[in-house]
């Protein structure tokens, strides 16, 4: 994958891109169908715009074949010399999960360094992983707007506005790595395993991991066994960490856990200064950090919370899964 700025050259590309865009509902600014002699005067105005320095535009290139772009505006209002926002970023439907977006991300934050912007600002649309796409790349939402454009299918649509520090060490500050976070994730998936095998509960499993590395809490999901609506694995998890610790705050401490956190647990969270949260397979019916609330980012606190999402996912999910059927007396699968 090739990633270098656009140039006249590409209008015809750039125009296929946008409409394909627009004809899969992605929300670009155009309603569909989009004709081909708008979608070349957008791009050849948006070049004259690049031509004067507002903006960079962005392509992926694969094979020599445009298969994706991004926009950053550099111009600003004068008050805000440090901001620039990212816009119009679409891949081919082709290249969904090659990280070629991601890829184009990465580009278009060091254009921004480069032209020493210090803060990007977005906004995506509320559907389709667009939002679960930008959170995984470090970037903070401040929170949803409702009925603020319409889909290019039709309907209007929420929008969430995002954020993210150029100064800051990033999405993945902490320095774990990826290999150190599924260590502990599995620790978390043996965790779970025991709510079925020892208490036939649902199956999530948490683990409070000192900044040092070592346990302090660990715990599934005791609600029924203990009659306790609060006993969610985090909780449980977070209980026992404070109790070791002889701490009520778990300053510095990461708290890995199967399944997305709820609101209740979110809250917890904030409440014990918990530095980092890595959670595996999302909630979209109650999920907290992102799916239905986001409070581990919300600007509101005045603790925040580092999130990473999808460690194990499908792990995790899988056996969500597999439980419920069992109890729906099917087979797994
Ligand atoms: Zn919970």
């Amino acid at each position: 994958m090739q990633i270098a700025p656009v140039t006249h050259a590409d209008i015809d590309a750039l125009s296929t891109l946008l409409i394909e865009t627009v004809a899969a509902n992605g929300s670009v600014g155009f309603m569909h169908p989009l004709a081909e002699q708008e979608a070349q005067a957008f791009w050849a105005q948006a070049l004259a715009s690049a031509a004067r320095g507002e903006r960079i535009i962005l392509g992926a290139r694969q094979d020599d074949r445009l298969v994706g772009t991004g926009t950053l505006l550099l111009a600003m209002a004068p008050s805000q010399p440090h901001r620039a926002e990212l816009t119009k970023v679409m891949t081919s439907p082709s290249m969904r999960g090659s990280g070629a977006g991601a890829a184009l991300i990465a580009a278009l934050e060091q254009a921004a360094r480069d032209h020493r912007k210090s803060l990007l600002t977005l906004d995506a649309a509320v559907i389709d992983g667009a939002t679960t796409f930008y959170r995984r790349l470090g970037y903070r939402s401040v929170g949803d707007i409702p009925d603020y454009a319409y889909k290019p299918l039709g309907g209007l649509g929420a929008t969430r506005v995002f954020w993210k520090s150029l100064d800051a060490p990033g999405g993945q500050g902490s320095g774990n790595t990826r290999a150190d976070d599924e260590r502990w994730m599995r620790h978390a998936l043996a965790l779970a395993e025991r709510a079925v095998s020892e208490d036939n509960e649902i199956p999530v499993g948490a683990v409070v991991v000192s900044p040092d590395g070592v346990v302090v809490g660990e715990g599934w999901n005791r609600n029924i066994a203990e009659h306790d609506p609060s006993a969610h694995a985090e909780i449980v998890a977070m209980r026992r960490a404070g109790q070791g610790l002889g701490n009520h705050r778990l300053v510095g401490c990461t708290l890995y856990v199967t399944l997305e956190p709820c609101a209740m647990c979110a809250m917890a969270m904030v409440h014990a200064r918990i530095a980092r949260v890595v959670y595996g397979a999302t909630d979209p019916k109650t999920g907290a950090a992102g799916s239905v609330f986001d409070l581990l980012a919300d600007p509101r606190h005045n603790h925040r919370i580092e999130v990473t999402d999808g460690v194990l996912a499908e792990e995790a999910g899988m056996r969500l899964t597999n439980y419920f059927r069992a109890k729906r007396g099917k087979s797994p699968s």
